[in-house]
C-alpha cells in the first residue's frame, strides 16, 4: 500500500451480534477504528475495500483476560511463547489478550513487570499484563499504588494455592485488597486452599500414591469451595472488587450468585475444559501418558458440575469464560511427572478453539443465547478490566477488532490444526462449527496463520 493510502473497509449484509442484542446494519472501518454504523453501500464510501458478510455474523473481536504464555515451571516454560499464543489467539478470532507478571520473591514488582514487558512484545496482537502478588511484606505494599498510577495496571492476582513457590495466604490478600480497593483496582483470586492441598499431597506420596489420578484427588472440590467463600467476605470487608478465576465447581458458582444478590462487586470466571470435560480424563484404568494431558488445577470436576456451570453462565451469574490457556508438552514436560504426580506442570490450552468450543456447545445447543456468547467472550472482560470503552463493542470510536463468523463451518480440532506449539490438545476430537472465518485488528484484515495483516489493494 502506498505511504498516505489509509486503507478503509466496508461490512456489509451482516448480521452485527453485541452482547446487548443484534442488527443487520454495516460498519465503516478507517485509521484503526470503527469510524460508522448503519445502512450503507459503495457508493456512499467510495476508496473502501468492501467485504461482504451475507449469511454471516459481525462480532467484536474476543478478549481473553487469562492466558499464561511463557510461563516457567521447573518442568521449562509453558510451549507457547507471546508470538506463537497470540497467532493461536488471532487464528481463533480472539484479538486481544491479558496475561500475568509473576514476580519471583524478593524481586521489585516494578523490575518484574519490566521484564514480562520485554518478553510481551513479540505479541502479535494487543495485550495487557495482570500483576501477580508472590508474597506481602512492606516493599510489595509501597509498590502497589504506584504500579496503578503510573504504569496502568489495575489488576493483581493472588494463589492461595502453591504456597510454597507463589501462593499467599488469606491475611495476605486481605491486606492486598485493602490497598488495591481504595485506589480503584481489582484483585483476582486463583480459589484452592493451599494448606488443604500440600496436607493431601503429603499424605499420599508417603502412601505410595504417586501416579497422575491423585492429583485430582489431592485438590477436592472443597478446596475451592471454602476458598471463594473466604475471598467473598474478605471482598467484602474491604470493599474491593474479587474476580475469581477459573470457578471449576457448581457450588463455587452458587457463591459468586448470591455474593451478587448481596451487592458485592464479585466476579466469576470459568473455563472451556470445566464446562465440556468431565472427570473421567481422569479414569485410573487409563494409562498415565493418556491422563497427563489434563492434569491442570483446579482439576476436571463431576458432570453435575459441569451443567451447574453451564445454568450459571446462562443465568449471567458469571461473567467470563476464559482460557487459563497454558499448555505443557507431554512428551519431555508433563511426562517427568509420571512417578510423583506433583511435578506434573499444570495446565492445558484452548485460545484457539475458545469461541468454537462457546458456540457448538453453548449457542447451538441453546444452553446460552448468542448474545450472551459474545458478552462472555468479549464485551464483559473488556468492561471488567478496564477496556470496556474501546473493546467488546461494535460503537464508532471503538477500536476495529472484529470477527466475521461463518456459522455453517464444520471440523473436527486436530492437533494440527491447533496453530499452538503444543504435541497435544484435550479439545482433539471435538467436532466443532463456526469459525472466524475474517478476522480483523486495528481495522487490518489478518493472516491468521502468520498474525500479519495483509496487504490489500484499496477497491475502486
Ligand atoms: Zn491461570
Amino acid at each position: 500500500m502506498a505511504k498516505n493510502e489509509i486503507e478503509k473497509l466496508l461490512i456489509r449484509n451482516g448480521k452485527l451480534v453485541e452482547a446487548g442484542g443484534s442488527s443487520m446494519e454495516d460498519l465503516v472501518l478507517e485509521n484503526g477504528i470503527i469510524a460508522a454504523r448503519g445502512k450503507f453501500d459503495a457508493s456512499t464510501h467510495p476508496g473502501c475495500r468492501n467485504i461482504d458478510a451475507n449469511g454471516k455474523y459481525v462480532i467484536p473481536g474476543g478478549f481473553d483476560p487469562h492466558v499464561h504464555f511463557s510461563l516457567p515451571s521447573p518442568a521449562g516454560k509453558s510451549c507457547d511463547d507471546f508470538k506463537s499464543g497470540s497467532q493461536a489467539a488471532l487464528a481463533g478470532g480472539t484479538t486481544s489478550f491479558m496475561d500475568f507478571v509473576t514476580p519471583r520473591r524478593g524481586q521489585s514488582l516494578m523490575e518484574a513487570l519490566r521484564l514480562r514487558r520485554e518478553e510481551a512484545a513479540e505479541s502479535q496482537t494487543s495485550f495487557g499484563l495482570h500483576m501477580g502478588i508472590s508474597e506481602w511484606n512492606p516493599k510489595v505494599a509501597a509498590e502497589v499504588v504506584p504500579l496503578m498510577e503510573k504504569d496502568n495496571i489495575r489488576s493483581f492476582k493472588a494463589y492461595l494455592a502453591y504456597r510454597d513457590s507463589i501462593g499467599i495466604g488469606y491475611e495476605e490478600v486481605y491486606e492486598l485488597m485493602r490497598v488495591v480497593g481504595p485506589a480503584g483496582g481489582l484483585v483476582m483470586v486463583h480459589c484452592e486452599e493451599g494448606e488443604m492441598i500440600s496436607r493431601l499431597q503429603r499424605r499420599f506420596l508417603s502412601e505410595g500414591k504417586t501416579r497422575s489420578t491423585f492429583h485430582a484427588l489431592s485438590r477436592p472440590p472443597e478446596a475451592e469451595i471454602r476458598a471463594i467463600e473466604k475471598v467473598i467476605e474478605i471482598s467484602a470487608k474491604t470493599n474491593c472488587p474479587a474476580y475469581i478465576v477459573h470457578i471449576s465447581t457448581g457450588r463455587g458458582a452458587d457463591l459468586i450468585a448470591s455474593a451478587k444478590k448481596d451487592g458485592l462487586r464479585v466476579y466469576g470466571e470459568t473455563c472451556p475444559h470445566y464446562l465440556l470435560l468431565d472427570e473421567s480424563v481422569y479414569d485410573p484404568s487409563c494409562d498415565d501418558m493418556q491422563i497427563l494431558p489434563y492434569i491442570l488445577s483446579p482439576p476436571i470436576r463431576v458432570k453435575d458440575d459441569q451443567a451447574r456451570l453451564w445454568e450459571r453462565l446462562s443465568d449471567g451469574t458469571l461473567d467470563v469464560v476464559a482460557t487459563d490457556h497454558c499448555p505443557f508438552n507431554l512428551y519431555g514436560q508433563k511426562d517427568r511427572g509420571l512417578d510423583d504426580f506433583t511435578k506434573i506442570p499444570n495446565g492445558a490450552g484452548s485460545i484457539r478453539h475458545r469461541l468454537q468450543l462457546l458456540y457448538t456447545f453453548g449457542v447451538l445447543t441453546s444452553k446460552i443465547t448468542i448474545n450472551q456468547f459474545v458478552s462472555l467472550t468479549s464485551t464483559r472482560p473488556a468492561e471488567i478490566f478496564g477496556m470496556g470503552h474501546r473493546k467488546g463493542k461494535l460503537l464508532p470510536g471503538c477500536d476495529a477488532d472484529i470477527v466475521i463468523w461463518d456459522p455453517d463451518f464444520e471440523t473436527t480440532i486436530t492437533i494440527d490444526t491447533s496453530v499452538c506449539r503444543c504435541d497435544s490438545d484435550v479439545f482433539e476430537g471435538f467436532h466443532i462449527m463456526g469459525r472466524p472465518e475474517t478476522v480483523i485488528m486495528n481495522g487490518k484484515i489478518i493472516d491468521q496463520r502468520s498474525g500479519n495483516p495483509f496487504s490489500l489493494p484499496v477497491s475502486k
